[in-house]
């Protein structure tokens, strides 16, 4: 499985996060930070990113990025002429290697050829496309304005732009949704040749719509062994269509796998921009603060915006390389660990390692410890034996 994926990066490597807070409404299900998208807002937020990348670029100090990923909200609501703007701030303050990974995340819908082209003509190489599900009914539900052939009609301009590196996202354990309706979906996007694939259950969060209607016990959704057999099918079926299993939640084809997103999960480093965007680097982490608005007001006022640090010590550093590292399928290398930490990671977290393996969701292969495919679905329960002591 690990021979898929680029390998670590000697000198810890870095990678560019961009949050572009806007989309044309509020999907049932999301709780990102973002606002509407209005023009005015649009043009304030080019100018406050520029001010925002003048104040972090002495971070990086010219060290180049393997990733640049531009997410959302939705991008691909910006104009060409504003998407040129966007990349050309990022290149007057920071550099990227010229064979770096550049993504995009795009709403079928707000996909055309104008955007594409200046997409390409600024460097993207990676097209990340909200999919969420195939029957236009369960989109309705979902508040997505898009059906299936906005899918298609998005896929194959990104394929006539030259894009080679297409992903979808999907979520399952939606209300409403059958097996055979997941089974469609996951068809579907495999059929359309998606290089990578995400695939989510879906998460309830209380300040979404979905949310209250949880609340009020007016969302029927489908139980967890259903939701569990959703999993498993995912697994079999994109293995069958030649997908390998990167990480618990994404899939590639082989050569596939997502730098930026193994930056994660390999907790590298990673510089963020914009409002809801969060940054790990030089042993610190922070996000700014979620609160558009605020961000905009900070920037015009000559001032950093609102930001949060975390904590990040040494046992908080451990238990997060481990738990993310768990999340991916080459899971967690043991003497990486002990040379990265200064301590095996049995006496980092005395018994867990003996607990996870007892508990047959987890296993030891090639010096690795790593989740079973059935310690895929609970992971948490092996996850949780790893937090440090005072969470
Ligand atoms: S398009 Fe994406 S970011 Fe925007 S509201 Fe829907 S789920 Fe949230």
């Amino acid at each position: 499985m690990s021979e898929a994926l680029p390998a670590p990066a000697v000198e810890p490597a870095v990678g560019l996060y961009v949050h572009v807070p806007f989309c044309h409404h509020r999907c049932t299900y999301c709780d990102f930070v973002l606002v509407p998208a209005r023009e005015a807002l649009l043009e304030r937020y080019l100018a406050a990113l520029e001010r925002e990348a003048e104040e972090l670029a002495p971070l990086l100090a010219g060290r180049p990025a393997v990733s640049l990923y531009v997410g959302g909200g939705t991008p691909s609501v910006l104009r060409p002429g504003q998407i040129d703007r966007l990349f050309a701030l990022l290149r007057r303050h920071f550099a990227w290697l010229p064979e770096a990974e550049v993504t995009v995340e795009a709403n079928p819908e707000s996909l055309d050829a104008g955007r594409l082209e200046a997409f390409l003509r600024n460097g993207v190489n990676r097209l990340s496309l909200g999919v969420q599900a195939w029957q236009p009914e369960l989109l309705r539900r979902l508040g997505r304005r898009h059906g299936p052939e906005e899918v298609r009609r998005a896929v194959a301009l990104a394929r006539q732009a030259g894009l080679a590196n297409l992903s979808a996202d999907l979520i399952f354990g939606l209300p409403g949704q059958s097996l055979e309706a997941w089974r469609e979906s996951l068809e579907a996007v495999t059929g359309l040749g998606f290089e990578h694939l995400s695939a989510y259950a879906l998460e309830l969060e209380p300040a979404t719509a979905f949310g209250r209607l949880h609340a009020a016990g007016r969302l029927p959704l489908p139980g967890e062994e259903e939701v569990a057999a959703m999993y498993r099918l995912a697994q079999r079926l994109l293995a069958g269509a030649g997908y390998r299993q990167v990480e618990i939640s994404n899939w590639a084809r082989p050569g596939f796998a997502s730098r930026h997103n193994l930056l994660y999960w390999r907790t590298e480093e990673w510089l963020g921009l914009g409002p809801g965007a969060a940054s790990r680097l030089g042993g610190a982490e922070w996000s700014d603060a979620g609160d558009v608005e605020a961000y905009l007001r900070a920037l015009e006022a000559g001032q950093p915006p609102p930001r949060e640090a975390g904590a990040l010590d040494g046992l908080r550093a451990a238990s997060d390389a481990v738990i993310l590292g768990l999340r991916l399928r080459e899971g967690v290398d043991l003497d990486a660990f002990r040379r990265r930490f200064g301590l095996p990671l049995e006496e980092a977290f005395p018994g867990a390692t003996e607990r996870a393996l007892a508990s047959g969701l987890a296993e030891l292969r090639g010096g690795r410890l790593r989740l079973t495919e059935e310690g895929c679905f609970l992971a948490n329960r092996v996850m949780v034996e790893f937090l440090p002591p005072a969470s």
